[in-house]
């Protein structure tokens, strides 16, 4: 009874491909051997690696657009801001704290829209300084929390 789940690169799949060789002469059954043990497992990751690659790709689908749509979004918002950080002004500068990123103004995580009218170009630094901060308490406190300053702002009155 042969092994329905991938018998090949088992020792009960080398059985099975030798037991139509019985009588075959030495150099066949050298060859079968050769396939069974070496080129079948190959054959069985190449599979899976194809199947992983599928899935990856399907997974991806989605979300590729929305990277090529965000990299269009930066570019467009650096071009308008004179290649600036919004919220301190430092020209950006790849590979360092001061590369430019896409900066939800109202963050996503308080409703904010999913639209480059919501959006600046921000250096990596503010823009994990400020997460899904109010933009207006953190123009406020960003020079506090940037460490550029040592008090904190006061508090406003309510
Ligand atoms: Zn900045």
């Amino acid at each position: 009874m042969p092994a329905k789940s991938s018998p090949e690169g088992t020792v009960t799949g080398s059985l099975a491909a030798l037991r139509p060789l019985e009588g075959a002469s030495r150099a066949a059954v050298a060859a079968a051997l050769v396939d069974a043990e070496l080129h079948a497992p190959l054959r069985a990751r190449a599979r899976r690696e194809q199947e992983m690659e599928a899935a990856w790709q399907q997974l991806h689908a989605a979300t590729l657009p929305i990277l090529e749509q965000r990299r269009r979004w930066l570019a467009e918002l650096r071009a308008a801001q004179g290649d600036r950080c919004a919220y301190c002004g430092c020209t950006f500068e790849a590979g360092t704290p001061r590369r430019a990123t896409v900066d939800h103004v109202v963050a996503l995580a308080r409703g904010g829209p999913d639209t480059r009218a919501n959006c600046v170009a921000a250096c990596q630094r503010c823009n994990e300084l400020k997460r899904d901060m109010d933009v207006a308490l953190f123009r406020k406190y960003r020079p506090w929390l940037a460490g550029e300053t040592r008090d904190p702002p006061p508090r406003s009155e309510p």
